[in-house]
């Protein structure tokens, strides 16, 4: 029987890319998820891509009674995925509470009924805003982690606190989790990808809905970084490659390959790409025009941060393939497709 993995947050942006590639490889899927970000049509278009249409409950899973029927009901779930959560980085500065209530009780309410139903792995989705700005480039696993900027940053730093605190505690629980870098792109067939609501905050979305005609002019925040052109510099990570990297997780898991029960990795390509690099590879791989300008910097955000993966890639037997330029693709025929031009 095929093994069931239970993805919360499936019908997200980088659950539902996951969704796909671990059907693809013979899972048998089971998303939870509140669609407080996302659509249920995803689940429409994840059938079109496998075939498959994954089973879907829709709760919060930081309702403790809700996420204890659920593991009631699906007894069979041999390792979770846990992407639900709120990721808004200037919404957690006004909405603290909000985001530590979700983010953290979510998470331990997953782990209390992983104890309890016999439940043994979690991948988690963290990021590399953990290393805040690090001193020395590329960052490492070693590298420390900084200081929070935002609500948001930290609840993915206490999470994978929760998680080494309760892995030191009970060895019949395994937890990865994955530091991302700067997800982009979406799935080839153009049936997912990522659909912010409202004005979106990360530069992609920014970049192709002011190609679609929906933004007037894409702001580049700051030239006036310390790098070689003086826009800020991030390791952008192709989405699918980075779905990947979570089935590699979970069969690490599964294959008892683990060298402690928690484990974090940095999910990244090694390569870092300045602001002002990807505004042109997009320009000149799509051959659209894009308004931009230059603005003052962002509060809050970073110079420079690029993953350094050899320890990932060695000990998961895996690497990111896609190029940027097939990626900027991707992310044009995406949102192409969304608006319905051409
Ligand atoms: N950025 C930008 N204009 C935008 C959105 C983002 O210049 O409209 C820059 C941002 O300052 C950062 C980079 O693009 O240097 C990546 O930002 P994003 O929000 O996508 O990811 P972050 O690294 O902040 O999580």
């Amino acid at each position: 029987m095929a093994k069931q993995i239970l993805v919360t947050g499936g019908t997200g942006y980088i659950g539902s890319h996951t969704v796909v590639e671990l059907q693809g490889k013979g899972f048998d899927v089971v998303v939870v998820d509140d669609l407080s970000n996302s659509q249920i049509t995803v689940l429409d278009n994840i059938e079109k891509i496998t075939g498959i249409r994954p089973a879907f409950e829709q709760f919060n899973l930081a309702d403790r009674d809700k996420t204890d029927a659920f593991f009631q009901k699906y007894s069979n779930i041999e390792a979770i995925i846990h992407f639900a959560a709120f990721k808004a980085v200037g919404e957690s500065v006004q909405k603290p509470l909000e985001y530590y209530r979700n983010n953290l009780t979510s998470l331990m309410n997953l782990l209390e009924c992983m104890n309890k139903y016999g439940v043994k792995h979690m991948v988690f989705s963290s990021s590399c805003t953990v290393y805040g700005q690090p001193d020395v480039l590329p960052v490492t696993e070693e590298t420390p982690r900084k200081e929070a900027e935002s609500p948001y940053g930290n609840t993915k730093a206490i999470c994978e606190d929760i998680m080494r605190d309760y892995c030191a505690t009970n060895d019949k629980i395994n937890c990865i989790a994955l530091r991302y870098f700067n997800p982009i792109g979406a799935h080839p067939t153009a049936l997912i990808g990522e659909l912010p609501v409202g004005v979106p905050n990360n530069l992609v979305p920014f970049i192709t809905q002011t190609a679609a005609g929906l933004r007037e002019e894409l702001s580049i925040f700051g030239d006036d970084y310390d790098t070689p052109d003086g826009t800020a510099i991030r390791d952008y990570i192709n989405v699918v490659d980075l779905a990947e990297a979570h089935v590699v997780a979970i069969n690490r898991m599964l294959d008892e390959k683990q060298k402690a029960n928690y484990e974090f990795f940095n999910v990244g390509t090694g390569s870092g790409y300045s602001v002002n690099e990807l505004v042109q590879a997009f320009i000149k791989v799509n051959k659209v025009d894009l308004k931009y300008k230059i603005v003052g910097r962002r509060h809050g955000d970073i110079e420079k941060i690029w993953a350094d993966t050899s320890y990932g890639n060695k000990e998961l037997g895996w690497s990111a393939s896609r190029t940027l330029e097939e990626t900027l693709e991707s992310a044009w025929k995406w949102e192409k497709n969304v608006r319905g031009i051409e």
